[in-house]
């Protein structure tokens, strides 16, 4: 058995996983405070023992092993986890062989090994929801230097006249500012759900969710993007985005067909939690 942890903003999920990927049985709490969340979790996984165990956290993170702070989270708003020892607090109870990454690295390792980018050889996965995250894997291995990407924090050219308040504290124009559910609900007043489809404001996301990808596309070349989260499923944004993203390449490269390069996942909200069993597995192997 393999156990998987997927560290959300509002909520984590601690699940055991079999041999094959099937999740057996699961854990949800609230996140609030670290201790008591990780005490939950490691009592879980000692009831329910497990070989290895992989790990999905929201950001930023230190991934860097080499790291003196390995494990820990990094300088997030929730004032409660910034400088926590995440993965040391699970150790210090549990010895076993751990990986370790974020929660859209995980998301994008399921998507890759069971998920809609299964028979390709790299894949970039973004989830476009309350913020914005992206991962890229290339041959099975999750890109990243000194630390990992934060693909939503690449700054988008704004429409002219659109003078709209980014929802980023940090950037006046980047992708997570203007694109995520939060920033759909600074310009329109209403949350994404309760917005007409046809509301011109996806037309403007869509153009601008369309420029990130295309950024991500001439610098990675990936083989298939795959696109979540609350404002990715917005009926017919897909489409919006596809088209606008077909627009903005004006015959310089040659790119895939949009409707095959631009994808949903197909795992839904179980690609962290199996990302996570990948991770545990590999860590196993890695020993
Ligand atoms: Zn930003």
């Amino acid at each position: 058995m393999y156990g998987s942890i997927e560290l959300g903003g509002t909520k984590i999920r601690c699940a055991i996983l079999d041999e094959i990927g099937n999740i057996v049985k699961e854990i949800r709490v609230e996140t609030k405070d670290p201790e008591e969340n990780m005490k939950d979790v490691v009592d879980f996984l000692k009831k329910n023992p497990v070989e290895s165990i992989g790990i999905g956290a929201f950001g930023p993170i230190d991934v860097d092993k080499e790291s003196k702070t390995y494990g820990f989270v990094l300088e997030t708003p929730k004032k409660l986890w910034r400088n926590f020892d995440l993965l040391g607090s699970i150790k210090k109870e549990l010895d076993l062989p751990m990986g370790f990454t974020t929660d859209v690295g995980a998301s994008g390792i399921g998507e890759y090994r069971y998920g809609a980018a299964k028979d390709k050889r790299s894949s970039l996965y973004l989830t476009i929801g309350t913020g914005v995250g992206g991962s890229y894997i290339q041959d099975g291995t999750l890109l990243q230097g000194f630390s990992h990407p934060e693909m939503g924090h690449i700054e988008i050219t704004r429409e002219e006249g659109d003078e709209v308040e980014s929802f980023c504290d940090f950037h006046d124009s980047c992708f997570e500012g203007l694109c995520a559910g939060p920033a759909l609900e600074l310009r329109t007043g209403q949350r994404g759900e309760n917005l007409d489809k046809d509301d011109p404001a996806f037309d403007i996301l869509a153009k601008y969710i369309a420029k990130g990808l295309m950024t991500y596309t001439m610098i990675l070349r990936p083989h298939i993007i795959i696109i979540g989260g609350g404002v990715a499923n917005k009926e017919g944004m897909i489409e919006k985005i596809r088209r606008e993203f077909a627009k903005l390449d004006n015959h310089y490269i040659n790119i895939p067909n949009p409707d095959q390069y631009i994808v949903f996942p197909e795992l839904g909200n179980e690609a962290g939690l199996i990302g996570g069993y990948v991770l545990a597995k590999d860590a196993l192997k890695d020993e």
